[in-house]
Parts: C-alpha cells; sequence; structure tokens
C-alpha cells in the first residue's frame, strides 16, 4: 500500500486521513496516511500554537469541517456511501457525541473558539485511530521512490519516514517579525504576552497585516484598553468577506473556478481573501473609533523618543512617518517555508518541475488538479498553494471534503495507478 504522508495535524490533515480512513472501511483503495506533526492535533488553533490564544473564534462556520461539502462524486457507485460515511465525522456529530448538539442549535449555531475547533480535530483523530508521529520535521529529502522525511521528538531524537507521496499544511512559522526590537512583536511574542497579560504598556498600537492574523490580533487589542489602533496594510482599505452565496459557493465548490481567467481569479482572491476581516471581526471593530487603517507598505522601523516610527511606502503619495509604541507584526506566514526542509536533490527536482527557480508564482502555476505539483512523479500536494489554480478555497477551511477527494481520487475505483515513480530520480 502507498504510504502518504501529511506533515502537520490540522484539518487538511485530518481531512485526508479520514476520507481515506472512509474509503478502506467501504473496501475502496486509498493510501495510508501518516501524519508528523510537532505539537498536537490542531496544534496551530490552541494557545500554544503560536498563531492565536485558542479563545478567539473561527471566522468561518464549523459546518465547513473535515467532510464539507459532502459532494464526492469521483468514485461511481459509492459516492452516496462516501458522503454518508464522512457525517459520522463531522462538526455536529462532534457535539452529539459531547452532549452539546441542542445547545449549539439553541444559542443560534455560535462560531467555535480556536481552542474548541482543535478539540474537534483531535475527537477525529480518535475516531479514526490517527497514525501519528510526534516530532518536527527538520529535513526531506527525495529518494528513488518517493521522498524521506526526518524528523525530530521533543529529546532532539531524529525518526526517519518514508514516504511514496507528501502533503504540506500549515502557514509556517508565527515567529518572525519585521525587525528585532522590544516593541515590535511577532504574531508568537504577541499571543504569549497577551495570554498572560503582559503587552508592553503603550497607548498608540499598529498591527501590520490585513488578513486572518491581523484580525485576530485586533479583535484582542481592542480589549486591551489602548488609545490608537492602526491597522497598516497595501490595500486600500479593509474589506469584509460579505459571505455572500456567491462568493461562498466559489469557496466550497471551485468547479466554475477554470473557467474564469486569471486576472478574474485573483480580483476574486482579492477581494474575498487577501486584505479581508471575517464579519464577526470587522464588526467588532467598525463599533470602535480607535481602529484605523493605513495604506502602504512599512519600509523602516527606527526609534523615536519613547516610540517607534514607521516609515510606511505609497505608490500614490510620498513617504510617510506614523509614530507607535507598539508594533505587531501579523503578516501571517510564509507561503514557502517548507523549502528550508528541502535536500539539493529535492530542490533540483522542484526547480525541474516548475520550469526554473523555485517562485511563490511558480508553484502557485504548477498545481494540478490533484493539488500537486505537476512533473513530479513522487507526489507533492501543496493545497495551501492552490488557490490560484485551483479554487480559493483549498488553503482555508472551505472545502476539506473536496480537497480530499482532489488528493485520494482514483481514476477508476478499484485501479489505484501503480506506485509512483520519480522519473528524473531513476538516472540518479
Ligand atoms: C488566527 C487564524 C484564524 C483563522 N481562521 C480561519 C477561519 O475561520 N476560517 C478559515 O477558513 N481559515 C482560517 N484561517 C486560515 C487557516 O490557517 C487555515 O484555514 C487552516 O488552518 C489551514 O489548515 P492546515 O491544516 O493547513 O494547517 P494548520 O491548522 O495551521 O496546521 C499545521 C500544523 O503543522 C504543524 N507543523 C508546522 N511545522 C511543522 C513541522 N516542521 N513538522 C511537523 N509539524 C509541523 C503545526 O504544529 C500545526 O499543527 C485562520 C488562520 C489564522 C492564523
Amino acid at each position: 500500500m502507498e504510504t502518504l504522508v501529511v506533515i502537520g495535524a490540522g484539518p487538511k490533515a485530518m481531512a485526508v486521513a479520514t476520507k481515506a480512513h472512509v474509503l478502506r472501511e467501504l473496501g475502496l483503495p486509498a493510501p495510508r496516511v501518516v501524519v508528523v506533526e510537532a505539537q498536537a492535533v490542531g496544534g496551530n488553533w490552541l494557545a500554544t500554537g503560536g498563531w492565536t490564544d485558542g479563545r478567539h473564534r473561527l471566522g468561518t462556520s464549523p459546518e465547513k469541517d473535515v467532510g464539507f461539502p459532502y459532494r464526492s462524486t469521483w468514485a461511481r457507485g459509492h459516492n452516496r456511501a462516501i458522503n454518508g460515511a464522512m457525517m459520522a465525522y463531522s462538526w455536529t456529530s462532534f457535539l452529539i457525541d459531547q452532549g452539546t448538539y441542542a445547545e449549539w442549535v439553541d444559542r443560534g449555531r455560535p462560531s467555535p473558539q480556536h481552542h474548541m475547533w482543535a478539540k474537534y480535530l483531535q475527537w477525529v483523530a480518535t475516531r479514526i485511530d490517527l497514525e501519528l508521529v510526534v516530532g518536527t520535521v527538520r529535513s526531506i529529502a527525495a529518494t528513488a521512490d518517493g521522498w524521506l522525511l526526518t524528523a525530530v521528538d521533543a529529546a532532539g531524537i531524529p525518526t526517519e519516514i518514508d514516504a511514496d507521496s507528501l502533503m504540506i499544511t500549515g502557514p509556517g512559522h508565527s515567529e518572525k517579525a519585521l525587525t528585532k526590537h522590544p516593541k515590535v512583536l511577532s504574531i508568537a511574542e504577541f499571543w504569549d504576552l497577551a495570554g498572560k497579560r503582559k503587552l508592553p504598556v503603550s497607548s498608540r498600537a499598529a498591527v501590520i497585516g490585513g488578513g486572518e492574523t491581523a484580525g485576530s490580533a485586533l479583535d484582542e487589542l481592542v480589549g486591551h484598553g489602548m488609545l490608537s489602533i492602526s491597522v497598516i496594510s497595501p490595500m486600500a482599505t479593509i474589506f469584509t468577506r460579505g459571505e455572500s452565496y456567491f462568493e461562498n459557493s466559489l469557496f466550497s465548490d471551485p468547479s466554475t473556478w477554470s473557467a474564469l481567467s486569471s486576472e478574474e481569479r485573483r480580483e476574486v482572491i482579492r477581494r474575498t481573501d487577501r486584505g479581508v476581516f471575517s464579519v464577526q471581526v470587522q464588526e467588532t471593530l467598525l463599533g470602535d473609533d480607535r481602529v484605523h487603517h493605513m495604506q502602504g507598505r512599512v519600509v523602516r522601523i527606527a526609534d523615536q523618543g519613547e516610540g517607534v516610527a514607521l516609515t510606511l511606502r505609497n505608490e500614490m503619495r510620498p513617504d510617510q512617518v506614523h509614530v507607535v509604541d507598539l508594533v505587531i507584526d501579523a503578516t501571517g506566514g510564509e507561503p514557502l517555508w517548507f523549502l528550508d526542509m528541502f535536500d539539493a536533490h529535492a530542490s533540483d527536482l522542484l526547480e525541474l518541475a516548475v520550469g526554473g527557480r523555485v517562485t511563490h508564482a511558480r508553484i502557485e502555476s504548477s498545481i494540478g488538479y490533484d493539488l500537486a505539483v505537476s512533473g513530479l512523479d513522487a507526489k507533492l500536494y501543496l493545497p495551501n498553494l492552490a488557490a490560484l489554480a485551483q479554487g480559493p478555497g483549498f488553503p482555508n477551511l472551505s472545502c476539506l471534503g473536496e480537497l480530499s477527494d482532489r488528493v485520494l481520487r482514483t481514476d477508476s475505483v478499484g485501479a489505484r495507478p501503480a506506485h509512483v515513480r520519480n522519473r528524473v530520480r531513476a538516472g540518479r
């Protein structure tokens, strides 16, 4: 049986491992799924993960769970059974199991706090008997028949894990900050200090970034007695994710995505995903007259008196200097964070596959229907980079069931393609 290794036990890993479990239970072909996780299942949704304090709420509905949208269509004669079996691992099944379903409905189906979302993912992992390796992946080597990962556990003891195919999830590190300065915090430092109620005393704060990471940080900051809070992003303003049917359907059902031009796709992503706060966060911020948006990119940070002077660059006007007492770098993850783990051979293979030096743009446009980089024989699934080529819902929680279908789908049920080998490697 082929082994698919997933780095990171977040929602994407749970979606794929659960679908593989269901396929096997139905007697259909599926790879063995092994998940390698540095912290715990759902780790990035817990206070210890560096992306949240765990108390903020999901922006999307929890019904967009590991099976959503429950619409497998590729396994002729088995689709109903697959969709039905996946329901056993849904958010509502979790609540029923915990005895809190009626209360959740009666309270108006609230979005859960992040730590509760992690609890749901952990419940799924237990129910499917997830094959989990606890360790941090440090290196990824290309081998003659797949990938070889080296992970180290908390004691620094290494384990090697063989993979026929590999899926990489998560946003990478949350420790990066624009500069090393006691008043400029990474998102990890911010959540650590906010959780301990030890944020530096400050009256003017600036949050750099316009996505979910910045949204959660702002949601927290407004409760900390600042006099002014600036949100700095290159966008003309901060948009709200409208959550209308038309927007949402593009996220849940990427089938029409390929009919859009690349300019139209970029426009949808710009308007609905980048520089966009959830309706819930936007509602809190709208009512707070301390919160303002400033357009620009921070190009310089310097001490000024007791504060920090940020130089904002904006093509349309001269540089502006904005002085604050506290800066939070909430620009989010590094999309290509995993490249540092690739050995020279794996990097060469990726370069050959994408047709040149590995850049964000080249990888994005190389992602195929199966959410893997096209042109590599040993599959490398990168759903976080699949928005432009395959649909805006793949990097987030909008269509985890569709994501698992794309990764696990076989051309004809019962005939999973023969073991994949890496053509380029075979000559070495
Ligand atoms: C604060 C915040 C709120 C968000 N809210 C929403 C929302 O409401 N709706 C939505 O659709 N999207 C939301 N997002 C986007 C969200 O990141 C993605 O939707 C989703 O988490 C991605 O899931 P994932 O499975 O890729 O990764 P994650 O859940 O991020 O999991 C990645 C895992 O990888 C592990 N890991 C990292 N490096 C290694 C390594 N080297 N070795 C082993 N394990 C490793 C981490 O410990 C982590 O557990 C939010 C993001 C943030 C930061």
